[in-house]
């Protein structure tokens, strides 16, 4: 027997997790390829697919669901909140559409999953979490991980972070009623938000807001999700 069939390829070796991530990452461009929705690209884009492939989703869930962190879907991450489905988190990395030097707002940390992909592609990546011990979780995971253009902060993301605005791109994780006017605020001309607005616990529209260079706010609805309610005093 040859030593050579023994060895494992090296990012195998290293991350025992390597398979299972590229299989995810086959399904979700399966799923798009078929998509629904409003969505006129139906590819992934290739800096999206090497971002997914760059974060260890294993390290986002808790140790027990650890074999299912590669599932496409949701899992619980405590505090009755989820970490989200692979194929949306993708979908909407894809439709972001950030460039190298860009910096972005994500509401909703949640685990640093979403943000995490993100940071592979922004030069700064800001997120809010308003549940304390969760934004706590995240912040020490990402650290533990050497995501150092990361900034994370405890608090209500209905009312942005004017101290770092404007973004190049806001993206919203938790269902709103409405479009923060803040957030509109917040976004530079030119730039894009997504974010789901609809019933607190049904299916909402993900919806892509844009601002021209002019400052003109244009609203396109783009397909049907269901993600937790955004909660906060507004
Ligand atoms: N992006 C997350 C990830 O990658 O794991 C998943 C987000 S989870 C579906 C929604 C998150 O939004 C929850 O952690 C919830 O506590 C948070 N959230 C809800 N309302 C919020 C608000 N007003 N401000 C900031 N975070 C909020």
């Amino acid at each position: 027997l040859s030593l050579s069939i023994l060895a494992l390829p090296d990012g195998l070796a290293k991350d025992p997790f390597a398979v299972k991530r590229a299989k995810m990452i086959e399904t979700i461009e399966a799923e798009i390829k078929t998509g629904y929705g409003n969505l006129a690209n139906k590819k992934l884009d290739d800096n999206v697919i090497s971002a997914l492939n760059s974060v260890p989703r294993h390290e986002f869930v808790p140790k027990k669901l650890q074999h299912s962190a590669y599932d496409n879907r949701p899992l619980p991450i405590g505090h009755g909140q989820t970490i989200s489905q692979p194929y949306i988190v993708a979908i909407m990395t894809n439709l972001l559409h950030v460039g190298k030097n860009d910096s972005i707002l994500e509401i909703g940390t949640g685990s640093g999953y979403q943000i995490a992909v993100l940071a592979e592609l922004v030069s700064k990546a800001y997120s809010i979490e308003i549940i304390e011990p969760l934004g706590k979780e995240a912040q020490a995971r990402l650290q533990r991980l050497g995501y150092d253009n990361i900034t994370l902060k405890i608090g209500d993301g209905y009312y942005g972070w004017e101290e770092h605005a404007p973004f190049d791109a806001i993206i919203v994780t938790a269902a709103a009623s409405h479009i923060p006017p803040p957030l509109i605020k917040q976004l530079k001309p030119g730039g894009r938000m997504l974010i789901p607005v609809g019933s607190r616990f049904m299916v909402q529209e993900l919806l892509l807001v844009e601002k021209s260079e002019e400052g003109k706010v244009r609203t396109q609805q783009l397909l049907p999700v269901a993600f937790v309610p955004l909660t906060g005093k507004h």
